[in-house]
């Protein structure tokens, strides 16, 4: 192991408390989002980062809607992102929790409170490392460029998208501190295919059905009924991605808590969440909207998804439309590109114990870079239960442990 590596995970167990006090401040900024507006955490974390001498570069696209950028380093060739998100979701009724949302505090082990595992803890890791890197800038040889980005609870078109869209940064590996567990490395993820069914009918008076008008609601329960037909495909994955999305399917179980779910990341998923349709009891209704969202398995790309709808409405021909708000192809990364390789040594020398790296079911910030071809992992301190949810929280010990993980992943790939 390095020298500079040893002696700065040696300060990190030194400053652990002091590591803690800055997770603490993240979390009781709220940070909601909706609304969304980051002014207040994004001066306090210019303003800590500037107190170890690193200046940071602040775009607003929005009012409020701030992303920070901050970087060490030089030479062109190794370019690496630390991305992390500021903002939490709403916590919702705060009669739920067992303590208060924004608390912050350290007790029996355990860091409380909106954004502890998603992600002000991992957060907190990627600002620590920026700031215990300052003195070993000249031995990265390469950049590393902290980002932190207001909007990925909303989808990132204005955080993370935006910024590559801008060319504010460009590069060639990234690590977003988003919640995995400490001994889990995400290296993809699935697709979004978001979007309604508009189902047409004739309307006429109620006494005459089914005789007479056309319903557009029971031909919309027919639309629905094939539409569940694409969660029985079995999809085939890449070559290079196959045997990690196999090894994935019982660590999902396990952390979701039900046996065959694991299907999920070789099959599609659907969920029909909203139905709108009809008028009046007594008419014929004359239009029904189906609104879905189906989750794409890497090797099935929206292409795909969309071929399989147009094959199903063919049969209604201008009585049902497709509208599509979000198409997002299935991403990852390659299990032996060095961003990946160099995550795992790290965690393995700091826990002392296997990495695994896994496929995820849901979707993240990681696209934007995946789907620009940057190698990208997903690494970061969670307890997934309490992530969206009430009562989130993390062990405040793991915080301290992905710092270390993040500082040594820095050094190796920019070496
Ligand atoms: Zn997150």
């Amino acid at each position: 192991m390095s020298t500079s590596k040893e002696k700065i995970w040696k300060k990190i167990d030194k400053e652990h408390d002091e590591i803690l006090k800055l997770a603490g401040d993240l979390i009781r900024f709220p940070s909601e989002n909706p609304p969304g507006d980051m002014t207040e955490i994004a001066d306090f974390v210019v303003e800590y980062l500037s107190d170890y001498g690193l200046d940071c570069e602040t775009h607003e696209p929005e009012s409020g809607v701030i992303n920070i950028l901050c970087k060490l380093g030089s030479g062109k060739e190794k370019r690496l992102v630390l991305n992390g998100h500021l903002d939490v979701v709403p916590v919702g009724d705060k009669d739920d929790w067992s303590f208060p949302p924004f608390s912050g505090e350290v007790k029996d082990g355990f860091l409380l409170g909106r954004g502890a595992s998603d992600m002000k803890g991992g957060d907190t890791g990627i600002i620590s490392a920026m700031r215990l890197l300052v003195d070993y800038e000249d031995e990265l040889d390469g950049t590393v460029t902290l980002t932190l980005v207001p909007d990925e609870e909303t989808m990132g078109e204005l955080g993370t998208g935006w910024i590559l869209d801008e060319k504010l940064v460009d590069p060639t590996a990234c690590v977003i501190a988003e919640p995995t567990d400490l001994p889990l490395i995400d290296i993809g993820q699935k697709g979004a295919y978001w979007g309604k069914v508009v189902v047409k009918g004739t309307p006429i008076h109620g006494s005459l059905s089914p005789y007479k008008g056309d319903s557009a609601i029971r031909k919309a329960c027919k639309v629905m009924e094939k539409m569940f037909d694409i969660t029985k495909v079995n999809v085939e994955a890449p070559e290079d991605i196959k045997k990690v999305i196999e090894e994935s399917k019982p660590l999902i179980e396990d952390l979701i808590g039900e046996e065959g779910v694991g299907i999920i990341l070789s099959s599609p998923t659907l969920n029909i969440g909203i139905i709108r349709g009809g008028n009046k009891v007594n008419i014929v209704p004359d239009r029904c909207e189906l609104e879905f969202d189906m989750r794409l398995p890497i090797g099935f790309d929206v292409s795909k998804a969309s071929g399989h709808m147009e094959e199903i409405l063919k049969d209604f021909g201008e009585d049902a439309v497709l509208d599509i708000g979000t198409a997002i192809d299935p991403n990852y990364t390659a299990p032996d590109a060095p961003i990946v390789t160099s995550t795992m040594e790290n965690v393995e020398k700091v826990l002392g114990r296997e990495p695994r790296i896994f496929t995820q079911w849901a979707s993240s910030d990681a696209r934007h870079f995946r789907n620009r071809g940057i190698d990208t992992v997903h690494y970061g301190p969670a307890i997934i239960e309490g992530i969206h949810g009430i009562d989130e929280k993390v062990k405040a010990d793991d915080v301290v442990q992905a710092t270390k993980v993040y500082t040594g992943v820095v050094l190796d790939y920019l070496s």
